[in-house]
Order: structure tokens, then sequence, then C-alpha cells
């Protein structure tokens, strides 16, 4: 592992106040209803267990794995699903929690996944987002926070497996330079 540092990005006092408004949008929007919250493993793990802490409506949890990769050129991602959800998803109303969307061919390859899956509806909740490096053409239905362009860890997100069980959201800096 390269010699690095970690700089505080989004503290943990703004990430409680921030996922508690999300909740608190989630659980007006299905008001009377229920939903299924989908976690995309590993990085959204952290986060999908706060925002399910205070969500109102009935809330089930399920998770799914899914990586993406380069297909030679910049333009495209392949998507390969490594788990798929246990629970059955037709009828009900899916919330994709992912912890960051960046090109966003995971989220697009995600919601074209569970589109055949035919739920009620699906929408997107992401804690971060790098709008500056999108090539995919999607957006987020909610969203914590805007970042620039920087590698981030912590609440979930890794380097080299490292730093999930961070509080707070880091920017990673190699000898000054912000990965
Ligand atoms: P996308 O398909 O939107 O380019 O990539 C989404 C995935 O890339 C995320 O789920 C995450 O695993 C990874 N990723 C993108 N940016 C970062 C980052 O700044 N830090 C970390 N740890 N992972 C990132």
């Amino acid at each position: 592992m390269k010699a690095h540092t970690i700089s505080t990005l989004i503290p943990e006092q703004e990430l409680k106040e921030r996922i508690a408004q999300i909740a608190g949008q989630i659980s007006s929007d299905y008001a009377g209803g229920k939903v299924k919250l989908l976690c995309v493993l590993k990085g959204g793990v952290f986060f999908a267990c706060e925002l399910a802490k205070l969500i109102t409506v009935p809330v089930t949890i399920d998770f799914m794995q899914i990586s993406s990769y380069g297909s030679g050129t910049m333009s495209s991602k392949k998507a390969v699903i490594r788990k798929e959800p246990d629970d059955v998803l037709e009828g009900q109303n899916v919330i994709v929690v992912e912890d960051i969307v960046d090109t966003g061919y995971t989220l697009a390859a995600l919601k074209e996944y569970l589109e055949s899956k035919k739920p009620e509806s699906v929408k997107t909740c992401v804690l971060l987002d790098k709008p500056d490096r999108r090539e995919a053409d999607v957006c987020a239905d909610y969203r914590g926070f805007e970042i620039p362009n920087v590698f981030v860890v912590g609440f979930g997100l890794d380097y080299d497996g490292q730093y999930r069980n961070l509080p707070y959201v880091g920017a990673l800096d190699f000898d000054g330079i912000t990965a």
C-alpha cells in the first residue's frame, strides 16, 4: 500500500444530519406504504443501516453485489452481478442504496437489472455523488453530498479493503497529491 494520509471531507455529525434528512424524505415519499432497501455490497452497508434505523415506514433490507469493469475504452463498462438479491422484488418499492456514484455505470447497470425483476417502483439513493466524473446518463433520486473529484474512504468506502469503518468520509492523499 502506498504511503498516504487521510483528511476529513465530511465529518460524522454532518453525515448523521444529512442521513436523517434523507430518511425523513423517504418516510414522507412512501407514507402509507413500505420500502425494500436494496443495499449494494460492500460500500453501501453503513449508509443503508443508518437510513434503515431512521425511516418510519415499514422497511425490509436485502443485499446484492455488482462489479463493473472497463471494456478497453472509457466509453463503456461491463457490469457483473456478483450476488443477486435473495428476496422476490416483484411488486416491491425498491430503493437501491449505494455508497457513491462516480462514472454512473454501476448505477445504470443496477437499474437495468432491477427493472427486469418487475418491482412496483425503483429509486436510487447514494450517499456521495462525483458529478465531474459522470459518463453514464444517470441521476440518483436521493443524494447525500456532492463531492469533488477526489478518492474518498470511510463510512463504507475502502482503500485496498481498509477504512470502511471510519465514522467520517475522508479524502485520500498520496504524498501531498490528493488521489
Ligand atoms: P461507478 O460505476 O459510478 O464509476 O462506480 C461506483 C463504484 O466505484 C462505487 O460503488 C465504489 O465502489 C467505487 N468508487 C468510485 N469512486 C470511489 C471513491 O472515491 N472511493 C472509493 N473507495 N470507491 C469509489
